[in-house]
């Protein structure tokens, strides 16, 4: 089947240059050659060279001055938004170009990289639109000056990607970024950078003033750190894991830069007794194996009610066993390869410390058996129980298809499970009554909770996490002014001289 969907036309891997976005100039990087893998069958799919601490300079120096030059910073709001609205339309030009390389560098399924493009575009006119429509603050009058609160931009911003969603959370970051007035230096993941310098390319080819955006690939340690740590830069906005959000807001302190962090989950699902069984068990598998499970939100932790434990348990196993694995672009494939081969290993390595703790291997737990998926990284969706809540699979984030299932008995012991994590970033509740599920929201430590539905996203509505879960929020008619200085101004409107100085 790889093979067959390697060499259809349609489906046919297109190079890109190997080339990154520097300050506006397209040329090779001067770090080393780095090999960009197919997820699917574990071949090379381009060489690419990584960018280095020098490029960083080059790129924060002509982002300096792109965003300072007046063709840029003298704009009004609406004549900004019109770039944001070209960008779009670029995207939307290229969105079946763009979703089958995301397909190809991170194995998802073309269906879920299509979504992806199409909320990419939608952001940035998400963010054209707030930009015309959002107002300073005129404050209210306390003396005989007029008060006023205005949003300036910071200048240059680091955006630093993981490698799960590229093209959507590049634009949640460059969008309200440039929308601000800034100019932004992007690093994406190392494994998956070939989506973002495609984005580059296009964001460049409508003409947006040179400089105000670079893309830089390469390694964390030395791309990322170089943003981070670069004294030009004015805000570094970042998503990935908690360990390094935390290395990013440790040097964010060292400058007294603001720092927004979106990273880890693991995030409780809960069913009541109440629940619409079916919708729930549906809920349930996509929250957790849609992305094979590599999503921040992906509903992990599972908590039945334990009068609907053993039945709800035994549908969900045999539904989850029904999922077709498969190639991101076979139309029929519900669950992808892991990104590589290298975090299958880390997956399976849970799977594995979860059976050493005791834990039950309901399906799953093994990669699949089938020849044809045998050179891709993939993993079977897999179901776990019998262990209690502070199990390691339990509390570390394990970012691929694997749930573990605890029963609950009651609302309290519920809630103290369900916020027993270090992470607070999503969670879902299944059940026919509003009343319970607004209580429980209330209580639940989460940024997010969805009732009877789950990891639903809309670019309007704001998205962050609590606890160690991240810092800040993107999206929403406030992700605009995140990455800009408030600056205060006083308009004195007295006729006389201060007699103070009389
Ligand atoms: P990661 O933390 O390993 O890497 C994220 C990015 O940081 C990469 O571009 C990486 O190269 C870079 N990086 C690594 N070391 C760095 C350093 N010292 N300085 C600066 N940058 C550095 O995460 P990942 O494995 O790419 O992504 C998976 C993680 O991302 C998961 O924990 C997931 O939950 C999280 N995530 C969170 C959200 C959210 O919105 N909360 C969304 C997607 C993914």
């Amino acid at each position: 089947m790889t093979t067959a969907l390697r060499t259809a036309a349609a489906f046919d891997f297109v190079p890109i240059a190997d080339e990154i976005l520097v300050g506006g100039t397209w040329r090779r990087a001067t770090g080393p050659a780095f090999a960009v893998t197919d997820p699917a069958d574990g071949e090379t799919l381009q060489i690419i060279h990584q960018a280095t601490a020098e490029d960083v300079d080059e790129a924060v120096a002509a982002g300096r001055v792109a965003a300072a030059d007046p063709a840029w910073r003298g704009l009004l709001p609406h004549e900004r938004a019109r770039y944001l609205h070209r960008i779009a339309d670029a995207i939307e030009r290229e969105a079946s170009r763009l979703a089958l390389l995301q397909s190809y560098n991170t194995g998802k399924t073309l269906t879920e990289t299509t979504a992806l493009v199409g909320s990419a575009a939608g952001t940035f006119r998400y963010f054209a639109a707030v930009l015309e429509t959002s107002d300073d603050d005129l404050t209210t009058q306390r003396g005989n000056y007029l008060t006023m609160s205005i949003h300036e931009p910071i200048g240059v911003i680091g955006a630093i990607a993981p490698w799960n969603s590229p093209i959507a959370s590049d634009a949640q970051k460059i969008a309200p970024a440039l929308a601000a007035g800034n100019a932004v230096v992007l690093k994406p993941a190392e494994w998956t950078p070939l989506v973002s310098m495609a984005l580059a390319r296009a964001i460049h080819d409508t003409g947006l003033p040179p400089g105000l955006l670079s893309v830089l690939p390469g390694k964390g340690s030395i791309v990322g750190d170089a943003i981070v740590q670069h004294p030009h830069v004015g805000k570094v906005t970042f998503t990935g894991g908690t360990r390094t959000g935390r290395a990013v807001a440790h040097a964010g302190a060292e400058k007294l830069m603001p720092v927004s962090l979106e990273l880890g989950g693991k995030s409780p699902t809960i069913v009541l007794d109440d629940a619409d069984i079916e919708a729930a068990v549906s809920g349930v598998m996509y929250g957790i194996f849609s992305s094979t499970g590599q999503s921040c939100i992906a509903g992990s932790r599972l908590f039945v009610d334990r009068s609907l434990y053993e039945p709800f348990m035994e549908r969900l196993v045999e539904r989850t066993r029904a999922l077709r694995i498969g190639h991101g672009r076979d139309p029929r494939t519900q669950v992808g390869p892991l990104v590589h081969h290298t975090h299958r290993a880390s997956v399976a390595r849970y799977v594995d410390l979860a059976r050493c703790e005791g834990g039950r291997v309901l399906c799953g737990g093994t990669a699949p058996d089938d020849p044809e998926l045998a050179e891709g990284a993939y993993y079977l969706p897999t179901v776990i129980d019998g262990l209690s809540n502070d199990a390691a699979v339990c509390q570390d984030e394990i970012f691929g298809p694997v749930l573990i299932a605890l029963p609950f008995d009651g609302e309290s012991d519920l809630l103290s499970q369900a916020n027993d994590s270090v992470f607070g970033l999503a969670s879902g509740i299944w059940t026919r009554d509003y009343r319970r599920a607004w209580r429980l929201a209330r209580q639940l430590e989460a940024g997010t909770v969805w009732v009877n539905t789950y990891k639903r996203f809309s670019i309007s509505t704001p998205f962050g996490g609590i606890k160690e879960s991240g810092l800040g929020t993107e999206k929403g008619r406030a992700g605009i002014a995140a990455y800009s200085r408030q600056k205060s101004v006083y308009l004195g409107l007295d006729d006389e001289p201060d007699s103070w100085a009389d």
